[in-house]
């Protein structure tokens, strides 16, 4: 087990993939270094975990101190709250980003532009 504060496929997987925080860019795939990561082109069109010898969850190279699909998602974590106060002028709020919660709308157009884009 790595220490509390290192990041692998685990924190991806539940902090973005599970809360449909990911937008399917597929940079996690094409970063990781031990092609562990597949992508569901037909479904989901979501990263997941072809190691065997773990959960879908987990990665033993991630185990190991591998970090690298955490840090080529840009919606992991500071990379998303960053885009945020870019795009939306405010970070978002709890774990998930409003629009990322099942049955929730996407807000409008004029509801995510920071104040100062308004006319
Ligand atoms: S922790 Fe490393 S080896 Fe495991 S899925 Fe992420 S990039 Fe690949
Ligand atoms: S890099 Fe992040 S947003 Fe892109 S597919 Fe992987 S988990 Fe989803």
């Amino acid at each position: 087990m790595g220490s509390p504060d290192k990041t692998q496929w685990r924190e991806l997987y539940h902090e973005v993939v599970e809360t449909n925080l990911c937008t399917g860019c597929a940079a996690c795939v094409m970063a990781c270094p031990r092609d562990v990561l597949d992508y569901d082109h037909s479904e989901t069109y979501h990263p997941f975990n072809i190691e065997l010898s773990t959960a879908v969850d987990d990665c033993v190279h991630g185990q190991r101190g591998c970090d690298i699909c955490t840090r080529a998602c840009p919606r992991f974590r500071a990379w998303e709250l960053e885009s945020d106060q870019a795009l939306f002028g405010r970070p978002r709020r709890g774990r998930r980003a409003a629009w990322g919660r099942p049955g929730a709308r996407r807000p409008s157009r004029s509801a995510r532009s920071a104040p100062s884009d308004r006319s």
